[in-house]
């Protein structure tokens, strides 16, 4: 009998782990657990879907020949609900059980719901599966007045999808601006401008008190100014929770998601961590970092999955990734690559309205966010690969065309 593996989540990290662990252990046994009733789709494209731009079978990336193809057992409609790491068992909602030699965890996150009363009420939505993006195109088309609550970058999703079905639009923000920990004010207002040609309004300094209902429907926003916006729908995206309470009564140690380090492995042997749900040691940033974005969740899964197949003399291989997420909703881009988190930034608009932020921490570049023109992007984000010191040259990364001699 081969290796046993088990996967928890086929989305893109678990499913690729799933692809590179066949490719290097042919004879391994693999199973995929899934809650989803679907095999991996494009979660990233499920924002097209919700527009009208994409339909539903466009999404799907593995039909079910693609498991029988690599020998992969997909249990989908299947809930982890304990790991019991000492007997080396996943436990599952229907009383399923599967023993595994290895493990991987790539669970994802949960959209959060807002603490306010009625925030459970009919015709408010969060935004995360490919039947959350089908009931939200329908009811974006159906909306007269929506409200859109999370400044971020799949609140903005939102914001476009329920704008261009036309819905009356309004977009509720705590802060000065879109994207707060991303871009300045200067930067906001071309994403503004974007925003305002799908019919979206942009409130600032608000927050949602309470939604008021009739009949258990949405019917109005309550906001701090004490202002209301009625609205027969609202979308939220306030952040994620990570999937880990099944982890709950094991040793694998916890932060915000499943702490790894640099090969994704957890704390307890033999158990690793892959996509959105891993808190992992990253070696371009020398510090802790969690993504959240389908490049780092499909890149920690191959690497995962290759680890797994390792044996105890083979080195392992490092997750080093610099990190890229784009916004294509307008006619200009937004693209963030690396991180955003440092202890310093500087920005510039340039004359033609183009906007670009480059941050520092302890005087290295670790992240830059452009917003129109993105040509840029790529070799900055080479930059930030290099880890160099870049005390008293910041401004250099401002340069309108990046000096390519800096990538030597
Ligand atoms: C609308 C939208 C737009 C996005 N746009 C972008 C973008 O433009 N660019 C970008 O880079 N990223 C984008 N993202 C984020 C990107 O999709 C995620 O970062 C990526 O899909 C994470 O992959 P993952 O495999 O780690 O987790 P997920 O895709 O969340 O997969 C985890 C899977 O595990 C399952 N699961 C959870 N708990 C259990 C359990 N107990 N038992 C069994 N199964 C379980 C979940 O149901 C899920 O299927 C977007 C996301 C959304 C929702």
């Amino acid at each position: 009998m081969g290796r046993e593996y088990v996967i928890i989540g086929d989305g893109i990290a678990g499913a690729t782990a799933a692809e590179e662990i066949r490719e290097n252990d042919p004879s391994g046994e693999i199973t995929i657990v899934t809650d989803e009733p679907v095999p991996l789709y494009n979660r990233v494209a499920t924002k097209d879907l919700a527009k009208g731009d994409k339909d539903r079978e466009d999404l799907m990336m593995h039909d079910r020949e693609f498991y029988e193809k690599h020998d992969i057992d997909l249990r989908t409609n299947t809930r982890v609900t304990e790991i019991r790491d000492a007997e080396r068992r996943v436990v599952c909602h229907d009383g399923s059980r599967y023993s595994f030699d290895k493990l991987l965890v790539a669970s994802g996150g949960t959209p959060r719901r807002l603490p306010v009363p009625n925030s459970d009420a009919e015709g408010i939505h969060t935004f995360w599966t490919l039947d959350d993006a089908d009931r939200l195109k329908k009811v974006a088309k159906d909306a007269d007045d929506a409200v859109v609550i999370g400044a971020g970058l799949l609140g903005i999703d939102q914001a476009v999808i329920f704008g261009k079905h036309g819905a009356n639009t309004r977009y509720l923000m705590r802060g000065n601006r879109w994207w707060r920990q991303g871009i300045s004010k200067e930067g906001s207002e071309v994403v503004e401008k974007g925003l305002a040609e799908f019919g979206v309004e942009c409130i600032f300094h608000e927050e949602v008190e309470q939604f008021d209902t009739q009949e258990g429907r949405v019917t109005e926003c309550v906001g701090s100014s004490g202002k209301t916006y009625p609205c027969d729908a609202a979308g939220v995206a306030i952040g994620l929770h990570y999937n880990h309470e099944f982890l709950r009564g094991s040793r694998v140690k916890i932060g915000e998601g499943i702490l790894t380090d640099e090969y994704m492995r957890t704390s307890v042997e033999d158990i690793y961590a892959a996509g959105d749900i891993a808190q992992y040691y990253d070696v371009v940033l020398d510090r802790v970092n969690q993504n959240g974005s389908w490049a780092s969740a499909k890149e920690q899964g191959a690497v995962a999955g290759r680890n797994m197949t390792k044996d105890e003399d083979e080195d392992l291989e490092e997750f080093e990734l610099v990190d890229t997420y784009s916004i294509n909703h307008f006619d200009f881009f937004i693209m963030s690559v690396g991180s955003v988190l440092g202890d310093k930034k500087i920005d510039r608009v340039y004359d033609d309205g183009n906007y670009r932020r480059v941050i520092f921490f302890r005087d290295r570049p670790v992240g830059a966010v452009f917003v129109g023109d993105v040509t840029q992007a790529g070799i900055i984000r080479k930059i930030i690969g290099q880890k160099k010191d870049f005390s008293g040259r910041e401004e250099l990364l401002l340069e309108e065309e990046v000096d390519p001699t800096l990538l030597q």
